[in-house]
């Protein structure tokens, strides 16, 4: 068995942006240019260079984008005047509210006013309940990053044990929901999770979602496994690495996701791929 395939989710990622396009032109010459609407409240460092990154994505594959900052000191009801105008702004098919947002406001509250045909995160209640009973919905973008990272690999997903470590409802939870609905065995971890170990060491897909650099090591990996590593978490440098010890990892695995260049670039792929959807839907219901 081979060991130690690189999942180049940077290659993955720029090829799913080339389909889209053509589907952006092809809409565009059907009237409808897909809109996105990126929200930035306050001025934190790395959401700066998230919301560059989605901007440049989007002019990159046709897409209008309009970023819309707005102070620290915004209050909760500013902000959901805002969403509520891009909710009735026909040129806006998709909002992103970029978080984490300050602390006076709520995420939840905010992510609830999202028309959720402009739910372009996937994070509105509606389209989160529509994926756990099986319906058709916005699919929250890094879990179904992570979906296309496999199937263009040609990883068997069907009939394989997926072990999950994390359970946050932008990534542990959907992720879990979708190999399911691939037919996987899923079992999913936490910090309360007794004897990780022992857990994730039954994987045959890896999917590591914590927020701690290098919490998976050598140790915890069947050999073979597929290692999917969402986390992006800065070293004393200031250099970016994953919740995976990709060095000690690497040669056990069949295939593994590098920080950067694994499930990042697919993270804003899928999110241009919400949008052109989106848009699609919206000239159904126009032309
Ligand atoms: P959260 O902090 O919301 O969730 C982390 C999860 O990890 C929680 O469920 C927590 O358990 C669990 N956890 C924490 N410590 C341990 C441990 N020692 N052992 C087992 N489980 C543990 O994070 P997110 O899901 O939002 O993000 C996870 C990582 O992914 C972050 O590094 C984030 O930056 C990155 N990320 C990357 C994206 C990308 O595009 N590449 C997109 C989104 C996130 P409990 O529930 O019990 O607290």
């Amino acid at each position: 068995m081979e060991r130690g395939l690189l999942i180049d989710g940077k290659a993955i990622a720029a090829q799913i942006r080339q389909e889209l396009k053509s589907e952006t032109d092809r809409l565009i010459q059907n009237g409808v240019q897909p809109g996105l609407a990126v929200i930035l409240v306050g001025r934190d460092s790395a959401s700066e260079t998230y919301v560059r990154g989605k901007v440049r994505a989007c002019a990159e594959v046709g897409i209008h984008s309009e970023q819309i900052r707005m102070p620290e000191e915004t209050s909760e009801d500013e902000l959901l005047d805002q969403i509520r105008k891009l909710n009735r702004d026909s040129s806006i098919h998709g909002i992103l509210v970029q978080l984490p947002l300050p602390e006076h406001i709520s995420p939840n509250r905010v992510i609830s006013e999202i028309d959720p045909d402009k739910d372009v995160d996937g994070f509105h209640p509606i389209n989160a309940g529509r994926l756990a009973t099986g319906l058709d919905s916005f699919l929250p973008c890094t879990p179904h990053g992570i979906l296309q990272l496999l199937k263009r690999t040609g990883v068997q997903v069907a009939g394989k044990h997926a072990v999950v470590v994390g359970r946050s409802n932008i990534v542990g939870k959907p992720v879990s929901l979708l190999l399911q609905r691939e037919n996987a065995t899923v079992t999913m971890c936490h910090s309360r999770t007794e004897h990780l170990q022992a857990h994730t060491r039954q994987a045959d897909i890896l999917i590591a979602a914590v927020g701690k650099r290098h919490v998976i090591t050598k140790d915890d990996v069947k050999p073979g496994a597929v290692v999917i590593d969402v986390g992006m978490n800065r070293n004393e440098q200031g250099k970016l690495a994953g919740d995976v010890d990709f060095e000690e990892v690497r040669p056990l695995a069949s295939h593994i996701t590098p920080v950067p260049g694994g499930v990042g670039p697919m993270t804003i792929a899928m999110l241009l791929y919400n949008t052109c959807l989106a848009a699609e839907a919206s000239g159904d219901q126009n032309l």
